[in-house]
């Protein structure tokens, strides 16, 4: 974690948000924020209230900023947390108006070409007349404007050229309001990995934090290693069908052993048939299909004995898989495997 936001820091001079939804992506909101505030990071960033309140309560002092508002904005507890609120729409500045009793701090957030959160284009003018009343009314103080970076991914300037077009656009239109200068934030991980004009005052970074480049630009390290050990371990016999509907037959005399993970426990239930785990320094299959709470190992002439340990992903490389096998494995992005991990798996920071 602490190497990911060196390399963060090393690739932007703008005050870097460390963003810690979902549980900090699967790894412990708190944790996540203190590693990363002690590495350098200015900020935090949120979905909800909710998650920013518990980091205030948790002791992190540093700016926190939420931007997602499930039924409305609750103004009395983001001002009791001192945590800052994105305002994405005409109706969600003005109902804040209608109930803030303190001055609440706000970030406008325009939509830079998402279709998805923040005001759309046309009415930015709105937005920011509101917004303007507010503050003269002491209601709320405009401190951040917000965009978000639909193809960053892409790792190409081009691609972003027209949302820090529009960006710029939202900042002449808030300066021009009498509104100061307020920070503007526009690129997530890899906007801040690939391309310095997605900078400007603060980047807001969460998957490379945990070792994720959604660009696949950067080699990021990876921050967590699960691992579980091995509750069962049997022989069997060449013709063995292993698990529900038997859809995998052992071809040869060989090992099984269980693990006590399952589906509801975030392993993907659909996987290719190179999913495996490491033991002991060798890469061995799971075969048959995944349980709930269990999936098998197919570990050959070896009989583990019960109580060693498995890796199902890790740091290392060499035989233990990394967080991008399982999503290779199970089709989809590093961003589900470590979000998917469920609360029955122990976090423990090493
Ligand atoms: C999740 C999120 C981020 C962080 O994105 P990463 O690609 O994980 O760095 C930044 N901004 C917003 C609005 C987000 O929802």
């Amino acid at each position: 974690m602490t190497a990911n936001v060196a390399e963060i820091r090393a690739r932007t001079r703008s005050t870097v948000m460390a963003v810690v939804k979902a549980d900090g992506f699967g790894h412990g909101a708190v944790t996540v924020a203190e590693a990363a505030v002690a590495a350098g990071a200015g900020w935090l960033g949120t979905t909800s209230v909710a998650e920013a309140s518990a980091l205030r309560a948790a002791g992190l002092a540093v700016p926190i900023l939420a931007w997602l508002h499930p039924g409305g904005i609750d103004a009395e507890a983001a001002a009791a947390a001192k945590v800052d609120i994105a305002v994405g729409s005409v109706d969600e500045l003005g109902a804040l108006l209608a109930q803030a009793a303190a001055t609440m701090r706000i970030h406008l957030h325009v939509d830079t070409g998402m279709a998805r959160g923040g005001c759309p284009r046309g009415q930015w003018d709105e937005l920011i007349g509101l917004a303007r009343r507010g503050q003269r009314a002491r209601r709320v103080r405009v401190v951040g404007v917000m965009g978000h970076l639909p193809l960053a991914d892409q790792a190409d300037p081009a691609a972003n050229a027209p949302a820090v077009a529009g960006m710029r656009e939202a900042q002449r239109a808030v300066w021009a309001a009498g509104l100061g200068s307020p920070l503007a934030h526009l690129a997530a991980t890899s906007g801040t990995l690939t391309d310095p004009a997605t900078h400007f005052g603060m980047v807001r970074v969460g998957a490379g934090l945990v070792g994720i480049d959604p660009s696949g630009t950067v080699t990021m390290h990876g921050a967590s290693r699960l691992i579980a050990p091995i509750v069962h371990t049997r022989a069997a016999p060449a013709g063995t069908p292993v698990g529900y509907a038997g859809t995998f037959v052992t071809d040869r005399a060989t090992h099984l052993s269980v693990l006590p993970l399952g589906y509801a426990d975030g392993i993907p239930r659909e996987l290719s048939p190179q999913a495996g785990v490491e033991i002991r320094g060798r890469r061995l299959p799971v075969v048959g299909r995944v349980s709930m709470d269990q999936i098998v190992i197919d570990t050959g002439a070896e009989s583990f004995p019960i109580g060693t340990s498995a890796t199902v992903f890790g740091p290392d490389g060499g035989a233990t898989p990394t967080v991008q096998d399982w999503a290779r494995w199970a089709g989809t992005i590093p961003h589900t495997i470590v979000t998917g991990i469920g609360p029955r798996v122990k976090r423990s920071i090493a």
